[in-house]
């Protein structure tokens, strides 16, 4: 399996478009020790010609132009984009799925929670189904592996685990329409695999560690871990108002290196950072504490074959 880092950074990327944090002022000065990021994204291939992304970040049009192996190959419309798995509705990890708008055909993987938010309650989303199978839908399974398809139902080679995360929907999201959901279909981690090849654990978005959760880590090859904040208070000391990273379902850099400090057998790549979060500073005692820890912080263009 083939896997691509396209995007790196939280909401907002890296800096922010209206943020004139320490690091988002560093970086604009040309004086940041670390690197500008776009907002979280991921790619995978089996056979280096059929892709699927996971997620699809407001970032995604710059993405696809900075990877040639996502440029259109054959004829005049084409694209090796085969599909989607969507590990939530978050705005940031759904809405690129507009930019894929012209009429490619798509398969897209996501919970029935998540389809349902976007196809009924989001009218925009009527222009990825214009034609007949312009974008087909498949639900989760309930249970167990499935097997990552193109359009057609083609196999792509590759096989994915859903495992709830959280039953945190986003805010947009209706009252009315959050009771007729399922809780356990909010937020989804991923492994991924090929059939017969390592595990690649994908989690841009985890509130809590328990021990189910960290030995099913252990049987991984590769993390792309929640790597949002460093600290609880990070968006409050900066901002002087908002949401700790618990309350917004994400816990602290500082915290994980502890809980997972005993977890030896996966490579251990923090991704969906945000532009507040200090370790971006690779100077920074942040820093230094995360490689000391054996963890590494993943950068737009990334990639690497498991
Ligand atoms: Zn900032």
């Amino acid at each position: 399996m083939q896997v691509k880092i396209l995007g790196s950074a939280a909401g907002g990327a890296f800096p922010q478009w209206n943020c004139a944090c320490k690091n988002c002022r560093a970086v604009r000065s040309g004086k940041f020790p670390g690197k500008p990021r776009t907002q979280t994204q991921v790619a995978i291939s089996q056979d280096g010609r059929s892709w699927f992304l996971l997620g699809a970040s407001p970032d995604l049009r710059m993405q696809i132009e900075a990877t040639p192996e996502l440029h259109p190959r054959e004829g005049v419309r084409q694209s090796p984009i085969a599909g989607l798995v969507l590990a939530n509705a978050d705005l940031d990890h759904v809405l690129g799925l507009l930019l894929l708008r012209e009429l490619q055909p798509l398969r897209v993987h996501s919970t029935a929670s998540v389809r349902r938010i976007l196809r009924e309650d989001n009218s925009m989303f009527a222009m990825l189904q214009r034609i007949p199978k312009q974008t087909v839908w498949s639900d989760f399974p309930s249970a167990g592996e499935f097997h990552l398809a193109d359009a057609e139902g083609e196999d792509a080679g590759l096989l994915c685990h859903a495992w709830s995360l959280s039953s945190h929907y986003p805010a947009y999201v209706a009252a009315e329409r959050k009771l007729q959901l399922t809780p356990g279909e909010a937020s989804l981690g991923f492994v991924l695999r090929s059939r017969s090849g390592p595990r690649l654990a994908y989690l841009p978005a985890v509130p809590q560690v328990n021990a189910a959760l960290l030995q099913q880590l252990n049987n991984c090859d590769v993390l792309l871990f929640d790597g949002t904040f460093w600290s609880d208070d990070e968006l409050i000391r900066v901002q002087g108002r908002g949401q700790t990273a618990t309350q917004m379902g994400h816990i602290p850099v500082e915290n994980i290196l502890i809980k997972l400090a005993e977890l030896n057998r996966p490579r251990k790549i923090f991704l969906h950072i945000n532009n507040t979060n200090p370790m971006l500073d690779e100077a920074s005692a942040q820093h230094r504490r995360v490689r000391d820890a054996g963890w590494e912080i993943a950068e737009d263009g990334w990639q690497f074959n498991l």
